[in-house]
């Protein structure tokens, strides 16, 4: 099923693997930004900004890839990514992405 996104108000951003309460699942924090230019790419992390070559990109058959890293306090991460898809472009969600340690690992992006 495809739906189409034009949203006009600001949402929560929420876990898609929290199960149940509304409230838990918006605890989520940003951690990570991509953009992947067939092949030229741009990450945005909470250590910094990077930039590499990624010769063998996925993306190369898809062009311009945007993709945002989030992970939530119950330790789940997922991402929402941005491509191209013929004249359209898409909206996708990865949520499968592996678990993690919170008490290990808890870096988002700088917020005041
Ligand atoms: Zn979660």
């Amino acid at each position: 099923m495809r739906l189409v996104a034009s949203l006009s108000t600001s949402l929560a951003v929420a876990c898609p693997r929290c199960p149940g309460a509304v409230r838990e699942s918006t605890w989520v924090h940003p951690r990570r930004v991509e953009v992947d230019r067939m092949g030229d790419v741009v990450e945005v992390a909470p250590d910094g900004v990077g930039f590499a070559t990624r010769p063998d990109s996925e993306n190369d058959g898809v062009g311009t890839v945007i993709r945002l890293e989030f992970w939530c306090e119950s330790g789940h991460q997922f991402a929402w990514q941005v491509s191209f898809e013929g004249a359209a472009t898409l909206f996708r969600l990865d949520a499968a992405m592996p678990d993690f340690d919170v008490t290990e690992y808890m870096d988002e992006l700088p917020r005041l």
